[in-house]
């Protein structure tokens, strides 16, 4: 059984805290693998050689670190099949999926190739007579990273390429269900040309967050997972003084006006929602339907559900993969179970058998869901599609309002000033116009709002390079006899 080891200080190296948990084949339910899971001693030395390496990569020229991420990017091209292989194997998501995964944590990395650009500070000649004042961004030192299953090499990609390019030296755990593609990009980096120390993996779980979370030497924190876990990460990072950003979960609704294009609004349903087994933070999992067409959308929607081909993530074929763990597949299941005594209605069912290999869901359309309903109220993570029937716009937008997530969110019209009012009106971090899921690209900056969010900070992009760096101004005046004297009087411009 293959057996998932700790990387720090530039090598692999084997835990002895005699704690290890299973990774499996979500598509078979196999157990595949062992990851060790760090203990305090193993999360100590992990900081150590990110501190350790840190006075000499602070030091390294804007252009060598822009060089290395230039050289990563190169790498991560080269090896997409690889990564995509090896999470997809863990994960489960279609390999085609898994691609696009790899495909948007790279532009991460070429976001980062533009360090030295991003880096560039401000200067005022002559802010007073012979003083110049300018301002530059420095790294904070040593930062940690926290991330989920459902991404594993996108996530990652999202903190490391503008943490490293910044000058910083990081430490990730990774999320111990499909930890062997962290190790693979560990590999990269060291061809790259990053030096020994600079970017360490600690696998874990609890033991290993706590100890980030209390390490004097650990400076910030990124984190993405579930909100409960991203609101315990903020609130115990920033009471031990750490510069924290947690995204948390999400329930991204999906408005569809009487006037939008039914087809392509059910063609994105479908995409948005059975994506990734719904094992996505902006997947769609909630569609709000404008009484006058949803009896239309739901018909659309439920006969485009067997088109989807639900099959093992290998399989060429396959369209949609399993879930996680059995764990998480029975979580879901158990949100169908309980649908139609909440008085909704079960359109299409994807429960199993019982003795069905792997941890497959098919896609599930569930209409007539009110808020209060369990399937309204809670994340499920899985390929489940609620229809909430709404009036109209208003009722929509203040459903969406009252949601306590705020991720993502999408509007299906062909109205502009309906989409425009949108954009205006909605509380949500990330809002796309008949685009089901608008992920910012690299060079924006990702998060959501309210529940979505711990932090003032937004993951990658312009927000990813001010979170990772801190500001200092200068004030400087160089001699000169002609217009030196004592002053006691408080510095004024003149
Ligand atoms: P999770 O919160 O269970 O785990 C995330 C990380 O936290 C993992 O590394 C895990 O080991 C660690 N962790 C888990 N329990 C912990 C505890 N009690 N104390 C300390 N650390 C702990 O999330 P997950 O199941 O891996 O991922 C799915 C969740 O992530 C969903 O809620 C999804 O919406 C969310 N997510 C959000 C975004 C976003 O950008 N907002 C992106 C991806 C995923």
């Amino acid at each position: 059984m293959k057996q998932i080891e700790h990387w720090i200080d530039g090598k692999v190296v084997a835990s002895t805290s005699g704690r290890r948990g299973p990774v499996y084949d979500p598509a078979t339910g196999e157990q595949t693998g062992e990851v060790a899971l760090g203990s305090v001693d193993e999360v100590d030395a992990a900081v150590a050689a990110a501190k350790a390496a840190l006075p000499e990569w602070r030091t390294t020229s804007l252009s060598r670190r822009a060089e290395v991420m230039f050289r990563m990017r190169e790498l991560v091209d080269a090896n997409r099949k690889e990564i995509a292989s090896l999470l997809t194997a863990e994960h489960g998501k279609v390999l085609s999926d898994a691609m696009g995964e790899v495909a948007r944590g790279l532009e991460n990395i070429e976001f980062a190739c533009g360090v030295p650009h991003l880096l560039k500070g401000g200067f005022s000649e002559q802010a007073a007579t012979g003083v110049d004042v300018y301002s530059i961004r420095q790294p904070l030192g040593v930062v940690a990273g926290i991330t989920p299953f459902n991404f594993p090499a996108m996530v990652p990609m999202w903190m490391f390429a503008n943490a490293l390019a910044c000058g910083n030296t990081f430490v990730l755990k990774p999320s111990e269900k499909d930890p062997s593609v962290t190790m693979f990009v560990a590999e990269l980096l060291a061809q790259a040309g990053l030096p020994s120390g600079c970017y360490n993996v600690v696998h874990g779980d609890k033991v290993a967050v706590d100890r980030l979370l209390e390490h004097d030497d650990v400076q910030a924190v990124s984190f993405v997972g579930s909100t409960p876990i991203a609101k315990y990460i903020y609130e115990t990072g920033t009471s031990n003084g750490k510069r924290v950003q947690a995204l948390g979960g999400a329930k991204n609704h999906m408005l569809v006006l009487a006037d939008a294009d039914l087809d392509m609004a059910a063609d994105a349903a479908i995409g948005a929602a059975y994506g990734s087994a719904g094992e996505r933070c902006m997947a769609i999992s909630v569609v709000l339907a404008a009484d006058s067409i949803a009896d239309d959308l739901v018909g659309k929607i439920a006969e485009r559900i067997p088109e989807v081909k639900v099959g093992p993530g290998m399989e060429p074929d396959s369209e949609m993969g399993p879930l996680i763990t059995g764990e998480h597949r029975d979580k879901v299941a158990g949100y169908i179970d309980g649908a139609s005594g909440e008085g909704a209605t079960v359109v299409v069912d994807g429960r199993r058998p019982a003795d069905d290999a792997g941890f497959f869901v098919d896609p599930t359309l569930i209409d007539g869901v009110r808020p209060g309903m369990a399937c309204y109220d809670d994340e499920i993570f899985g390929p489940v599609l609620s229809v909430v029937r709404v009036h109209g716009y208003e009722d929509g937008v203040e459903m969406i309002n009252a949601n306590p997530w705020a991720n993502g969110t999408a509007i299906f019209t062909r109205n502009g000033g309906a989409a425009r009012e949108f954009q205006f009106d909605i509380e949500v971090g990330m809002v796309g116009i008949n685009v089901p899921i608008p992920v910012p690209v690299s060079y924006y900056s990702f998060g959501g709002w309210k529940a979505s969010l711990f932090g003032d900070t937004h993951m990658y992009g312009p927000e990813g390079i001010n979170f990772y760096t801190r500001g200092k101004v200068v004030t400087s005046r160089w001699p000169d006899p002609a217009t030196s004297s004592i002053d006691l009087g408080f510095p004024e411009t003149r």
